[in-house]
């Protein structure tokens, strides 16, 4: 498993992101972006993390 360092700021569940440490739920990034698909967001469901890549399959 290739496992990178984990960033203690950003806690992450997504482990099917590239981004995502593997060992630990948190991100390896050092900053992620933040945003949202709604023009009046209400709720957290609303949100999405932009600097999500998808762990590539195999
Ligand atoms: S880039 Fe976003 S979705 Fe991916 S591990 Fe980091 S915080 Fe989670």
């Amino acid at each position: 498993m290739n496992t990178k360092c984990k960033n203690h700021c950003i806690e992450c569940t997504v482990v099917s992101c590239a981004n995502h440490s593997q060992t630990e739920n948190y991100c390896a990034l050092d900053k992620i972006n933040i945003g949202t698909q709604e023009s009046h967001p209400t709720d957290v469901r609303c949100t999405n993390c932009n600097s999500f890549v998808p762990k590539s399959e195999g």
